[in-house]
């Protein structure tokens, strides 16, 4: 059940302003889908960068380095806009079998840290049945428990939680030439 109580995300001196993602897509406001969105505000003007972590809760590199630039960097030119926890839902469990801690503890710049770590794919609580089979927007076909992967929603948003949800995130780096929902964020700097 610890798992549910997320490590706190201390925003740095560089932080600006701290939003949440149902802010700009209501639809994810009261769903596991919504997370914290923190704007990092250069006094020059420039361009702007969005940066994704957790997508996979077990695999912490991603989560970890977007939450170290929330907390330490300060940006002098443009806008950086940074989702260290992607995908709350994969943060609330971990997999059975795979041995996955719940939280793991080291330091960092002499400072200790504990980060949260969770599965690769969304809550069953949040989703479930699993199909036997599952074929991505790419015609591949995969393990049914792959329609829990948020990376799987690229490019396509389907009636499931975990698409409804990773589709507004994920489609940042893979729009494939069509603006989306999420590009559009990115760029409007908001
Ligand atoms: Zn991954």
């Amino acid at each position: 059940m610890d798992q549910r109580n997320h490590e706190a995300i201390n925003p740095g001196p560089g932080v600006t302003q701290v939003r949440k993602l149902s802010d700009y897509f209501p639809k994810l406001y009261g769903t596991k889908g919504d997370t914290d969105v923190f704007i990092l505000q250069g006094k020059e003007p420039g361009g702007c960068v969005l940066i994704v972590g957790g997508t996979h809760p077990n695999e912490p590199a991603g989560y970890t380095t977007a939450r170290i630039i929330v907390e330490n960097f300060v940006v002098e030119k443009g806008k950086v806009v940074v989702i260290p926890r992607a995908n709350m839902s994969g943060f609330s469990h971990t997999q059975p079998l795979e041995a996955t801690p719940a939280k793991a503890n080291f330091s960092w710049n002499g400072k200790p840290m504990v980060i949260d770590v969770g599965s690769r794919l969304t809550n069953p609580v949040d989703q479930w049945p699993d199909q036997r089979l599952y074929k991505t927007a790419g015609n591949q076909i995969l393990s049914g428990s792959e329609q829990r992967n948020s990376q799987q929603s690229i490019s396509r948003e389907s009636e499931w939680n975990t698409h409804r949800t990773g589709c507004v995130w994920n489609n940042a780096g893979y729009s494939r030439g069509k603006p989306t929902d999420i590009d559009r964020f990115a760029r409007s700097c908001p």
